[in-house]
């Protein structure tokens, strides 16, 4: 099959929903990262999605709509606090997890009774659903386990050959993953943050738990909230191992490795650096390191290092996504100085 890239115009998007429409999987941009779309009430369309990444049949996918109307047939009830948290967070990085109805194929749903809904805020995206007539499925645009693409590029070079088309909406704003809550249970739970924080979402609903699953590695008994939190993630193909320490000592870490060593640091800190370093945005700012995480990971690759060692960011805000993602690149490695 032939890939097409495309940048996004009203022809375009045009010939996005006609795929889509007729069953068809197309490279979308989002504001937190490139989604592969389907239409998310058809089974077939929707196994087309696992193939082309090769993603376990029990992960489930992100349902994408473009307003509220379009939740309703979708979940059983919508609930108070769903309600609170798309009028302060939507359309943005924010998905929900409610009760779903049988409207909703179980191929969708990795056969749970649940299903993740959110409503994007780029403009392309929303223009895809209104004019494809469904709620769009769309997980994460690379291969399985691979990082996430946050441009057209990176779906292209994951993708080639395996659908249609992509549509070109530019670089993603967000730079991660949705942040995914949980509203199914006693309280309200984070399952994976991203770029709503846990206390943004702290203010709207008073309390929230964290899952146990966003910082540590779950053992091999443990049953998953999230299936995607157990299996390896946004790995690139060099090994990452996280240093957890102050500029000086990790600075002084890894140049004295006898291998070949790059960095994975802060723009701020290369000017120290004597290896090969890929930087990933600035020292104190959690929303520039979330929109260069997947890239510079992607660029790790292209470094002929062994091994590469990634300073560790703070976890607050923002900055717990950003700690989350690196984590499981990492496969969990953490030297702590
Ligand atoms: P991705 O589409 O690649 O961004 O991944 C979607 C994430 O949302 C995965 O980690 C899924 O496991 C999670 N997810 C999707 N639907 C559900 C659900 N119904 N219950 C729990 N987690 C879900
Ligand atoms: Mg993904």
């Amino acid at each position: 099959m032939k890939t097409e890239v495309l940048k996004a115009s009203e022809e375009s998007i045009k010939k996005a929903a006609e795929i889509i429409k007729s069953g068809g999987v197309v490279g979308v941009p989002t504001e937190t990262v490139y989604g592969l779309g389907a239409n998310a009430l058809s089974s077939d369309a929707v196994g087309k999605i696992f193939e082309a990444k090769g993603r376990p049949k029990d992960n489930p996918m992100i349902v994408h709509v473009s307003c509220m109307e379009e939740i309703i047939p979708l979940v059983e009830n919508v609930p108070e606090k769903a309600k609170l948290l798309a009028e302060k967070f939507w359309p943005g990085p924010l998905t929900i997890i409610m009760k779903k109805t049988n409207l909703v194929p179980s191929v969708t749903s990795g056969n749970l009774d649940t299903v993740a809904i959110r409503m994007p805020s780029h403009e392309v995206m929303r223009k895809i659903i209104k004019e494809s007539g469904c709620p769009i499925a769309a997980p994460s645009a690379n291969l399985s386990g691979s990082p996430s693409p946050t441009n057209a590029k990176y779906v292209y070079d994951d993708m080639n050959g395996k659908i249609p088309l992509i549509i070109d909406g530019g670089e993603s704003n967000v730079g991660l993953e949705s942040t995914v809550i949980t509203l199914v249970g006693e309280k309200p739970r984070l399952l994976r943050p991203g770029g709503v924080t846990p206390e943004e979402l702290c203010e709207v609903l008073g309390e929230i738990e964290i899952d146990k699953a966003v910082k540590a590695k779950l053992e091999e008994n443990q049953k998953a909230s999230s299936p995607g939190m157990k299996y390896k993630h946004y790995a690139p193909k060099i090994k990452v191992v996280i240093i957890k320490a102050d500029t000086e000592k990790y600075i002084e870490y890894i140049s004295s490795q006898n291998k070949k060593v790059a960095a994975l640091c802060f723009e701020d800190e290369k000017e120290k650096i004597t290896v090969p370093c890929v930087t990933y945005g600035k020292s104190f700012d959690a929303s520039s390191q979330a929109k260069r995480l997947f890239d510079a990971l992607r660029e790790l690759d292209k470094t002929d290092a062994e091994i590469a060692y990634a300073h560790c960011p703070s976890e607050e805000g923002v900055g717990l996504a950003v700690y989350n993602r690196l984590l499981r690149s990492a496969g969990f490695d953490v030297i702590e100085l």
